[in-house]
């Protein structure tokens, strides 16, 4: 058998600006939508990026990077995906702190962390929606934002010493 050794083809000038462009207008259309999950309101979606994108597809958006359907879906589910690491890496770092310093795991998951209600029925189940504000997230990502605030605030004990009733359940 004889191997051929092919002569490179020049670059396409074109295609590589092509490229070029797409790779830049997707890292844009990324940004744009992390930044959308910045939102409280919609950080419930991250547990389903593909209802969001049915919802945007049925509003008629179109990408302002000019991106089609297939492209923004994808900058989509990657902004999606970025956040879900960002709260797994929350989440390992609560973990390593509970375990190295005594933190106060009263209400973790029923105190609201931004206006600071605190209800059992904030809580149903694996979702927090807070009955004050209308903060609403996944309950392990609630408890582990209030975890984290309370490292190192010298109040914690005060505020949170009151020894929970029997009918709540605590995380
Ligand atoms: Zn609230």
């Amino acid at each position: 058998m004889r191997t051929v050794k092919r002569k490179a083809l020049p670059p396409n000038a074109k295609k590589q600006t092509d490229l070029e462009g797409l790779c830049q207008a997707y890292t844009r259309e990324k940004q744009r939508w992390l930044q959308h999950f910045q939102c409280w309101k919609r950080q419930p979606y991250l547990e389903r990026p593909r209802t969001l994108r049915d919802e945007m597809v049925k509003q008629g958006y179109r990408s302002p990077n000019q991106l089609q359907a297939r492209h923004w879906k994808l900058a989509l589910n990657d902004a999606a995906e970025t956040w879900d690491k960002y709260w797994q890496s929350i989440f390992v770092k609560v973990r390593l702190k509970i375990s190295h310093q005594q933190v106060n795991p009263a209400y973790g998951s029923q105190s609201c962390p931004f206006c600071e209600f605190v209800d059992s029925r904030n809580r149903k189940g694996d979702r927090f929606q807070c009955l004050h504000c209308g903060h609403e997230n996944a309950s392990d990502r609630i408890a582990a934002q209030n975890y984290a605030r309370r490292f190192g605030d010298p109040k914690d004990r005060a505020v949170y010493a009151s020894p929970p009733s029997k009918n709540h359940s605590f995380r």
